[in-house]
């Protein structure tokens, strides 16, 4: 067998495989070992090959000894996940051997089940991602893969039913039509102060805005860098302005407020309802 012909097994095996599974398919050691030496497959440790051009958080999580699993996953299909990327999750099966490998902060999984290399469904990514990382991480990423197209009705029902009993309402009160992760957990920590929240409002003379919270909060989240310089931040000014006058009060955060410091922008939105109250 041809080094071309190995690499193109590796891809149909998701890119990464054992020899064992590239000898069922009739190759043998010498061919593997030639097909290294000629650049088309990677060793990645005794026993285990890949394509050259593999993923790299693919390949990290098979130097750590399994799949790319939980939010890890859940990034690598494109759902978005409120965990660091810097963190990788990886499922490894329940006495699987976990290698060291460089700069490793891996989270290790060891749910049941036999883990191979590779990416995890994300059916199997969201229940994982529920236990490991809470209520609102999976909230966040259900919602956006439903957003995205990734959900039957019957993975919801699979997410559904391999959720821990205390999270299943989650799926029940969850929407597809959230355009962002921000949307998400605003609406799910709102819900939780019985706050209602309307996105993407247009507002008279103002415009669109992200988010109004009771009727009469204007919420926006600042995820623009400085160097949008002066016009922009003039433009946000006439549309507080113009706001005010409508009737509304405008709060602006950005998004490491929101997410990581909730207690404080909590306290602003009770101030402010209970002033226009
Ligand atoms: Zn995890
Ligand atoms: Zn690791």
């Amino acid at each position: 067998m041809d080094a071309a012909t190995i690499a193109h097994h590796l891809r149909v095996l998701g890119g990464i495989a054992r020899s064992s599974q590239l000898r069922r398919r009739g190759a043998t050691g010498a061919q593997l070992a030639r097909a290294v030496a000629r650049g088309r497959v990677d060793r990645m440790r005794n026993g285990v090959y890949a394509v050259s051009y593999l993923d790299p958080t693919v390949r990290a999580a098979a130097a750590h000894g399994g799949e790319l699993c939980c939010a890890s996953a859940l990034r690598h299909h494109g759902v978005w996940t409120l965990e660091d990327p810097e963190r990788l999750h990886v499922w490894v099966g329940p006495d699987a051997r976990v290698h060291r490998h460089d700069g490793c902060r891996c989270v290790t999984h060891r749910e049941d089940g036999r883990a191979a290399f590779g990416v995890v469904s994300v059916v199997q990514a969201l229940i994982q991602s529920a236990r490991c990382l809470g209520s609102e991480a999976f909230f966040v990423s259900f919602e956006s893969a439903w957003h995205m197209g990734l959900l039957t009705s019957a993975d919801r029902a699979l997410v559904r039913q391999g959720l821990p009993a205390r999270f299943r309402y989650l799926v029940d009160i969850a929407r597809p039509d959230a355009e962002s992760g921000i949307e998400s957990l605003l609406r799910l920590r709102l819900s939780r102060l019985g706050i209602p929240l309307e996105c993407q409002v247009l507002i008279a003379r103002v415009g669109r805005v992200d988010f109004v919270l009771a009727g009469r909060i204007v919420l926006e989240v600042d995820g623009r860098l400085n160097h949008d310089g002066p016009s922009l931040r003039h433009r946000d000014l006439v549309r507080d302005a113009e706001a005010a006058a409508a009737g509304y009060e405008t709060l602006r955060f950005d998004y490491a407020l929101i997410v990581y410091d909730w207690p404080r922008v909590e306290r602003a939105i009770l101030a402010a309802l209970a002033r226009l109250r």
